[in-house]
């Protein structure tokens, strides 16, 4: 996106404002100072104000208020950040936010830059920590510490991975529970941890809630956290410039050792031999080292036999696929940090059917959050089913006309074969309508191809049905618990 070549410029902070005011203007030489004005500012201020108040003032605070305004040029709006770090959260966060606001506001911005000031480049180099109180989570401004070395290999840790904001439940519990323990207890008891599960289900999130933890409460350890593929990289780069030596030191002065995805170096004989020696020397040696793959040890194929023996030695965590309850609280969790008002009702239906893994339902909530500033509209399950409908469908294909028909058929107590029947008693006719309701919710099929389903129904039954349902679910709340219990019973097995 943007190149840090080109603004090397420092913004400067001479202008008087108040603290309320973003601060903004290039120092002079800069290519974007003419389009700084009070216009630009105030352009500015609008947008600020509005992200406010959709981002919530915790948020709002910890990632837009410490940025500025560069100016507007060519239908990109140019923002300034202090550190690298600020750069690339709002980078990969709040770019297409921000970028949505600011069309909102003037509608000739299509594009969003963000620029580093030249002071704090220097930060990129230094090892930063952060201090302990949960709510640091979502402060970026985390004070610079102790310089490790030139290499950021040591940087990398988000600080919004806290076990503060890590949703407990049932699938992760005993993940969290071990994750917990060894950041807390430095005597490496389980070692070496090895954390498994699916992708999207928080290992990394967790590694790097050990390894904030670690900091706060033995600053003097030194961790590395690393992805495997870096381990890798630094492996080969440093067999290519023969600096064996120092990438032994470097890896071997740790006190925790941390690789991310080790599924990566599976095949890769030399890097595997490698990490073999190291990860040897620092648990022989009683330092805690935390791995996380997306297969038990066992199962990681293409990895040498007395490695992966190695690797389940210590204790070995699973983390499985979010359950409804889990994936509400997290949904939950971000409307509260989002401050944005969306009904539970939307939450739960997200909850409901998004049920892939935990990021993509972050993405999703991003989504509708962002498609509601869009359109300034209030967010709706019809909207969500607008927005997200390519997730929707990813999401749908496991649930089945015929498991919906048997487990609403067991549920109310009737025949399976009063799905497909013409008895219209209430007590089967009604049953019959959930089904059809929850086929048109759960599945992609379309009214004709669920009718077809019931016993050869018309379209038109199977829209009155829906309707029917759903008008009854706003009326009466234990009919609502009820089908919400349903959909969660056919969407988590
Ligand atoms: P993995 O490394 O297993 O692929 P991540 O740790 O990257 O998964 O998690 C994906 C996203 O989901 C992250 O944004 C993470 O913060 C979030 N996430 C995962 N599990 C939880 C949880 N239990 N509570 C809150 N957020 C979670
Ligand atoms: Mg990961």
């Amino acid at each position: 996106m943007s190149n840090q070549d080109d603004n090397s410029q420092s913004p400067s902070n001479t202008s008087g404002l108040s603290d309320a005011m973003p601060k903004y203007g290039l120092s002079s030489g800069s290519p974007l100072q003419e389009a700084v004005s009070e216009d630009a500012l105030a352009l500015w201020q609008r947008i600020s104000h509005r992200l406010k108040a959709e981002l919530g003032e915790a948020v709002w605070k910890a990632w837009i208020k410490p940025l500025s305004i560069a100016g507007l040029r060519d239908g990109t709006l140019h923002l300034i950040a202090d550190t690298d770090f600020l750069r690339d959260r709002i980078l990969t966060n709040y770019a297409d936010r921000i970028r949505y606001v600011a069309s909102y506001e003037q509608k000739s911005i299509r594009h969003l830059d963000v620029h580093l000031s030249a002071d704090d480049r220097r930060l990129s180099h230094e090892f930063i920590t952060a201090s302990a109180q949960p709510h640091d989570a979502l402060i970026p401004h985390v004070k610079a510490a102790k310089i490790v070395e030139q290499d950021d290999s040591v940087m990398g840790l988000d600080p919004r991975y806290r076990f503060s904001n890590f949703i407990v439940g049932a699938p992760n519990q005993l993940a969290y529970a071990i994750a917990r323990r060894v950041a807390e207890e430095p005597d490496a008891k389980y070692n070496p941890l090895f954390l498994y599960g699916g992708v999207g289900l928080g290992k990394t999130h967790l590694m790097h809630a050990i390894a904030w933890e670690i900091h706060a409460r033995q600053p003097h350890r030194k961790v590395m956290y690393v992805s495997a593929e870096k381990f890798m990289y630094r492996f080969i780069r440093a067999l290519r410039f023969k600096d064996m030596m120092s990438f032994k030191e470097q890896f071997r002065s740790v006190d925790v050792l941390m690789v991310d995805d080790v599924q990566f170096i599976s095949g890769k004989d030399s890097t595997q031999e490698e990490f073999f020696h190291t990860f040897n020397a620092l648990v022989d040696d009683g330092r805690q080292v935390i791995l996380s793959a997306d297969k038990s040890p066992t199962d990681l194929s293409g990895m040498e036999e007395r490695l992966r023996s190695r690797l389940g030695w210590g204790m070995v965590a699973d983390i499985h696929p979010a359950d409804y309850e889990l994936r509400l609280g997290i949904l939950q969790a971000r409307r509260e940090q989002a401050a944005i008002d969306i009904s539970d009702k939307v939450l739960e239906f997200l909850a409901n059917r998004i049920t892939s893994n935990i990021r993509e339902i972050e993405g999703a909530f991003n989504r509708i959050v962002a498609h509601a500033t869009l359109v300034g509209r209030e967010i709706t399950i019809e909207s969500c089913r607008e927005v997200l409908s390519d997730l929707l469908r990813a999401n749908n294909r496991r649930v089945s006309v015929d498991e919906i028909q048997k487990k609403v058929a067991s549920h109310y107590l009737i025949k399976v074969a009063d799905m497909f029947s013409a008895r219209r008693s209430r007590q089967i006719a009604r049953p019959r309508q959930i089904a059809m309701y929850l086929a048109k919710n759960l599945t992609s099929m379309s009214y004709p191809e669920i009718g077809k389903r019931f016993g050869n129904r018309d379209h038109t039954t199977i829209m009155h049905a829906v309707r029917k349902i759903e008008e009854l679910m706003e009326q009466d709340a234990s009919m609502c618990d009820d089908i919400n219990l349903l959909k969660s019973l056919l969407v988590d097995q």
